[in-house]
């Protein structure tokens, strides 16, 4: 098949990929784009996932597009209505038909002698390899290994007799009717999938290793549902979003500053949850400090209902070995189990596994740092979109990909045809861009991060409120960014432009 050229191709049609997508199509209408999408969906993460309950953790208001307005009362939603949303937004913005699904990007190219990015990519439909080129090249394949979870061996495994399943591969019709499940696992997955379970399950055991945070949440939030039903659907969604975004910002920033506090506040609450019931607070008490990992919530307190009902229970012990029918924990307790589930998490990806090459030399994502959290040094014309682990993700794609949309008209404007973060080795640190995370599939994917930088533009700082100025107003052109191969200096009228640009939010 001959070549196929497009201005700009992006990797990947999630939210990320419909997202940025959309907003090229608003900010840089004369530009072709195509998507390359190796599932036969849009969607990403919400296609993947099928398991029962899958939900996100986060506000729809605040993982919702900017631009799109997420009109449901419910504040969390689950898979099929984040996939639909992601789909008619798609269809609305008209970029449904910028997508080639069915497309795996195997390699990508830089060739610094045509200013190029030549992709191979493998038809799953026909098995055969296209080649794709483009001047831009926008990842946005998550974070995550598709064909692979993280999946630790337990010993004595071959001796179980019952079934194991990883949340990530959810076998479509699986019937759990009248038997016993143990859910391995501590994490989002684990604590949606306990609940959701313990209706038809005989019984549904959440064994962890170490407790989480877990706070309740309302499942239809009162004052988001009068401000939907009286005002008009695109400021409802603005006031809506501008709420979540300040109450995200200030539960993390109370974290980190007065983490006790923080802490005995949520402990409380849940223990409300528990009142009189036998069931310890010790499953529920973490031992690091809230936001050193991800919070999770439940909606309406789903899964301390299941507790109380004694539909599901909790265990927090080690794993001796799997036995026959169940699994052995170090304390000596069996736990009986006819399903295990292993919420075991993600196994980190970036890229989609793409091996980038520049001038058909090998480049490594750990060894570059990231500028602005959206390019990486010594990748040229090409960015990377990579949402916030403490707050909704979708706030800083969104961001991210307007960022995008500014430099690549940036790039027209002034008639260059390479932008290049060049390597300024005094800025690197061995910290990661989620250093600030400690959970286990961070700390696992260390040596595949980006670096994090000491000082702006390079440190990652995920702040949604500190991005904004940074992303959206301040000029491109900044004493750092390199176009064919030159610093670019602001001139004095986009200095002093920027902060009124910012003042006016436009
Ligand atoms: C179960 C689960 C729940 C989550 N809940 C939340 C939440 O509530 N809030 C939150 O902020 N974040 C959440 N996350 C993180 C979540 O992944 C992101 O929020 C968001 O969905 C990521 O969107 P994305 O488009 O960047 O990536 P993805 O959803 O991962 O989509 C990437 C797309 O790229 C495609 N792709 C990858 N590699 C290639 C390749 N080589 N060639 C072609 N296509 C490729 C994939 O097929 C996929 O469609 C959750 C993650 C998981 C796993």
């Amino acid at each position: 098949m001959a070549t196929q050229h497009q201005d700009i191709l992006i990797v990947g049609a999630g939210l990320s990929g419909v997202g940025a997508a959309c907003h090229l199509k608003r900010q840089c209408p004369g530009k072709s784009v195509t998507l390359l999408e190796r599932r036969q969906n849009v969607g990403g993460t919400w296609d993947l996932f099928r398991y029962p309950g899958i939900r996100s953790d986060s506000d729809m208001y605040t993982f919702g597009f900017n631009f799109k307005p997420w009109t449901e009362p419910r504040v969390l939603a689950d898979g099929d209505s984040i996939r639909n949303y992601v789909r008619e937004t798609a269809k609305e913005f008209g970029v449904f038909d910028r997508i080639r699904f069915g497309r795996q990007v195997i390699s990508a190219d830089w060739s610094s002698r045509d200013a190029l990015w030549t992709l191979q990519v493998r038809d799953d439909a026909s098995d055969e390899t296209e080649t794709y080129t483009a001047r831009y090249l926008l990842g946005c394949s998550g974070y995550y290994n598709y064909d692979q979870g993280f999946r630790p061996e337990f010993p004595g495994e071959a001796d179980f007799k019952g079934q194991i399943i990883h949340p990530q591969f959810w076998p479509e019709n699986l019937d759990y009717s009248g038997k016993r499940v143990v859910v391995i696992g501590s994490g989002a997955t684990a604590i949606t999938l306990v609940p959701s379970m313990a209706d038809k399950a005989a019984h549904v055991t959440m064994l962890q290793r170490s407790p989480t945070y877990i706070m309740s949440v309302p499942a239809i939030d009162p004052v988001s549902k009068t401000l939907q039903a009286v005002l008009p659907e695109k400021l409802a969604y603005k006031l809506n979003r501008g709420r979540n975004v300040a109450i995200q910002r200030a539960i993390y920033e109370a974290s980190r500053r007065k983490p006790e506090v923080v802490r005995r506040l949520i402990l409380s609450l849940v223990a409300r949850q528990l009142k009189g019931t036998s069931i310890e607070m010790r499953h529920f008490t973490p031992s690091y400090n809230p936001w050193d990992q991800r919070l999770c919530v439940v909606p309406n307190g789903d899964l301390f209902k299941a507790l109380r009902s004694g539909k599901a229970s909790m265990a927090t012990d080690h794993i001796e070995r799997f036995t026959e029918d169940g699994i052995l924990l170090k304390s000596g307790e069996t736990l009986k189990a006819d399903i295990i589930i292993t919420a075991t998490g993600l196994s980190v990806q970036l890229f989609g596994g793409i091996k980038v090459s520049i001038d058909g030399k090998p480049v490594s994502v750990k060894d570059s740092v990231s500028y602005k959290g959206v390019l990486l040094e010594g990748i040229p014309n090409a960015a990377l979109v990579f949402g916030y682990t403490n707050a909704s993700w979708t706030l800083k794609a969104d961001l991210a990909a307007e960022y995008f949309c500014r430099l690549v008209n940036y790039m027209d404007k002034h008639g260059h045809s390479t932008f290049q973060v060049p390597r300024i080795p005094d800025v690197h640190t061995e910290d990661t861009v989620l250093g600030s995370l400690s959970s286990g599939y961070i700390r696992r994917a260390a040596d595949q991060l980006p670096r994090q930088g000491t000082r702006a533009p390079f440190r990652v700082e995920q702040n949604y409120l500190a991005d904004i100025p940074m992303l959206r107003f301040r000029p491109i052109a900044d004493d750092v960014l390199q176009f064919d191969g030159k610093v670019a200096k602001a001139s004095p009228v986009e200095r002093l432009a920027a902060p009124l640009r910012a003042a006016l939010g436009r």
